[in-house]
């Protein structure tokens, strides 16, 4: 693949609802923070705008870098390696005042691209090493959780990230496997899985190892904990009207952002602008099978002392 091609294959998700939320006026001038940029589908429509004087682009993976610089992105985008869960750390590295923070937004989860490439070793549908790793300088790969942690370790994996009904069934089948040979790839895992729950695919059907692989990947990117460490963070890089918009694809990630939201809401200067969550149109969901779950939460720091 080219790395312009690769870019189309990722499509942005809920992007006429991200760029009603930056299209504000009190917003020109401001800086845009784009906290997982990915192939910069977001990034590229909210600069298009022309409001904002500059993007802070983050993403773990650092093949995202090459791809803006190959989209002729990087003149009003800078990019940077790095973690959202460290966006204050990042923003004082850039010089970023949090009073010129006019918009920040995270679109979690991995994008296409990672998810489409066997060697990234997220999906169970082209065979690839068990990776599952954004950074790709981190040491905790895929491979060595389901190779090295222990059963117990492995069942709280898979039921409070995976909300897997046969967790179980599924940690045993894992352990008594690896004690022949260790478990090399996505699709030895993925027929593991079928095999312990004794369900396997079917067209149109949800594969039976999604939720399994789905706890494995949040596990070793830590993408609760991450989320968690971030929001407050984020809240507190915003400038005055400035907005946080959070698009999450797991229950999990939407409770944390819905509760996070309403506490900061009750609390201070906040207010939430998504009483119900932002979810794809009919059309948007027949166009594009991975934004099914999406939902996007938007919250603005709102001076109270401003009428
Ligand atoms: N909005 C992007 C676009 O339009 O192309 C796609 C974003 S994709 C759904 C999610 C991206 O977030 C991936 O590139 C992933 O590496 C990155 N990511 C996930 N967790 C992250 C974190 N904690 N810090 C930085 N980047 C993260």
């Amino acid at each position: 693949w080219s790395i312009v091609k690769e870019r189309n294959l990722h499509v942005p998700v809920l992007l006429e609802k991200v760029i009603e939320n930056a299209r504000l006026p009190n917003l020109e001038g401001s800086i845009f923070v784009d906290c997982t940029v990915g192939a910069g589908g977001h990034c590229e429509k909210v600069m298009e705008l022309g409001i904002f004087s500059k993007c802070i682009a983050i993403d773990k993976d650092e093949k995202c870098g090459e791809l803006l610089k190959e989209n002729n992105l990087l003149r009003s985008v800078c990019f940077i390696q790095g973690s959202f869960a460290n966006i204050d750390e990042i923003l004082i590295q850039e010089r970023v005042k949090s009073e010129d923070v006019g918009f920040i937004l995270a679109d979690l989860g991995v994008s296409s691209m990672q998810l489409d490439n066997p060697s990234r070793g997220f999906s169970f549908s082209k065979d690839g090493p068990l990776d599952m790793r954004m950074d790709l300088s981190q040491s905790t790969t895929a491979w060595k959780v389901v190779n090295e942690y222990t059963e117990e370790a492995l069942c709280k994996i898979f039921r409070e990230l995976g909300e897997e009904r046969k967790w179980k069934r599924v940690a045993a089948a894992i352990v008594n496997e690896r004690q022949r040979n260790p478990i090399e790839t996505t699709c030895q895992l993925a027929k593991i899985v079928c095999a312990a729950k004794n369900e396997y695919p079917r067209h149109r059907r949800i594969h039976p190892a999604t939720l399994t692989f789905q706890s494995l990947r949040l596990f070793v990117n830590n993408e609760l904990n991450e989320l968690n460490k971030f929001i407050p963070k984020a809240l507190k890089c915003l400038g005055p009207f400035g907005r946080l918009a959070i698009i999450s694809f797991h229950s999990l990630e939407d409770r944390l952002v819905k509760q996070t939201f309403k506490e900061y809401a009750e609390k201070s200067e906040f207010r939430i602008l998504t009483k119900k969550p932002a979810v794809p149109s009919e059309e948007e969901r027949e166009a594009n099978i991975r934004c099914r779950s999406a939902k996007m939460r938007v919250i603005e720091r709102y001076p109270k002392n401003v009428e």
